[in-house]
């Protein structure tokens, strides 16, 4: 039994889903199999549940549902996640085809289970799917079909199996407040297993902003004492993707990536790797165009909304975000919340409930813009000053996001607090500021 003071629901892990019986088969993979008209008997219902083997992932996933073509397509989308030149396509396919399958424990806390929804989330079998599926996901509460002692069982013959082999993924808060008793699993502590689980992984993945420094749980002080996973473990490799759900894509890349150079991708000092946590949201947005032309969204629905202007003055947070939502964007890379109408919430930077907040209040002060012109001066149509400075804003908002880029690629070997510090330098004041809105 899970029992978390967070969790919106208790629930027994105890059921079993479809045909899987007592296996150890995810469901998931379940409902792809349901899905083929391949016999069960084949050799890809032999995947799911294997450890570490010699065999290479793509003759696997080549062996199921995906071409060649598609597959190659992949690599070279993980390319560019990873901002890697295209050339990096074909190295990426190379070394997945041929790395051996690594065992993942998948542990959650205080949580929502909306990053294991991200996990699942797809409306049809992709690559990325697949090539996530084909880690041998070893344990995860929410998913799996064994239960009680057999799951408990089945991870720790996983650690015991292969010490400093296996991947761990850790979903959701810590509550360390009154020993642990906030969360516990099967009668021990989340706190305890966390501890364990990550003493011999080759990795700790923290996915979703609760696992990355306590989140909704530790927002205005929450009574639990959440903590993120970093807290926990010091001196071990912990790979943060916060998010309120992290990208799915983004934990795809980061283990392509270790699959193609054995290493994990670099970081910042927060421990987010910099290929999806390394620009302003702002940089990127479709929408950046209106915010330079003083085009904004002043109500839900008006005329600015239905034509995707600028979400700025609704309290988009994407002018202090850093993330890669515009480029990897959600669902099948279909959408993501500025391109569906609402503004970004920031919901990848630290403390971010509380921080961010209120969600539908503008930022004050955007950085990366001009320290003399406000987006209240470019909306009451100072375009003939703008005209002027629209060369010294460019060079101002490029010298600045780079002197903030650049202090926390500095403070990544310095301490996490130093990089929260450079993060969250206060602006200089803005010259005058507008009352609208
Ligand atoms: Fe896009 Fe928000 Fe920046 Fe406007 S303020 S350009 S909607 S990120």
């Amino acid at each position: 039994m899970r029992e978390c003071a967070f969790a919106h629901r208790r629930y027994k892990r105890h059921a079993t889903f479809g045909t899987a019986g007592t296996s150890m088969l995810p469901r998931h993979t379940l409902r792809y199999a349901e899905r083929t008209t391949t016999p069960r008997s084949s050799p890809r219902m032999t995947v799911v549940g294997m450890k570490l083997t010699d065999e290479g992932i793509l003759s696997q996933v080549l062996g199921s549902r995906v071409s060649r073509r598609t597959f190659l397509k992949f690599s070279a989308g993980m390319a560019a996640t990873l901002a890697l030149p295209a050339a990096y396509g074909a190295r990426i396919a190379r070394a997945v085809e041929g790395a051996p399958r690594i065992p993942v424990i998948w542990l959650e806390g205080q949580d929502c289970a909306g990053n294991t929804e991200g996990f699942l989330r797809a409306s049809h079998p992709s690559v990325a799917e697949i090539v996530l599926d084909t880690l041998s996901v070893d344990y995860h509460e929410t998913i799996m079909a064994a239960a009680g002692d057999a799951a408990e069982a089945s991870r720790k013959a996983t650690m015991d199996a292969y010490p400093n082999g296996y991947i761990l993924v850790v979903e959701g808060s810590i509550p360390l407040n009154d020993d642990g008793v906030y969360c516990t699993v099967g009668g021990r502590t989340f706190e305890s297993m966390v501890r364990e689980a990550g003493e011999n992984a080759l990795a700790t993945i923290a996915v979703g902003s609760c696992a990355f420094d306590g989140g909704l749980p530790m927002a205005g002080g929450g009574p639990t004492g959440a903590v993120g996973v970093r807290d926990l473990l010091p001196g071990k490799t912990v790979i943060n993707l916060p998010g309120c759900p992290m990208n799915v894509q983004n934990l795809t890349a980061t283990i392509v990536h270790y699959l193609t150079f054995k290493e994990f991708p670099a970081t910042d000092a927060l421990g987010r790797p910099l290929f999806a946590y390394g620009q302003l949201i702002h940089d990127q947005c479709e929408r950046r165009a209106h915010y330079e032309s003083g085009e904004y969204v002043l109500a839900w629905g008006d005329e600015g909304a239905r034509k995707g202007w600028c979400l700025y003055k609704m309290g988009c947070k994407g002018p202090e975000t850093y993330a890669n939502c515009p480029t990897a964007r959600f669902n099948d890379s279909t959408s993501w919340p500025v391109k569906a109408g609402h503004g970004c919430v920031g919901c990848t930077m630290p403390n971010f409930w509380d921080q961010m907040s209120p969600f539908y209040q503008r930022l004050p002060v955007v950085p990366g813009f001009a320290n003399d012109v406000t987006a209240d001066q470019v909306g009451l149509g100072l375009l003939g000053a703008v005209t002027g400075l629209t060369a010294v804003h460019a060079g101002a908002s490029y010298v600045r996001s780079r002197r903030q880029r650049n202090q926390v690629v500095a403070a990544s070997v310095a301490t996490p607090a130093a990089a929260a510090t450079a993060l969250d330098e206060p602006e200089p004041p803005a010259a005058e500021e507008g009352g609208e809105q």
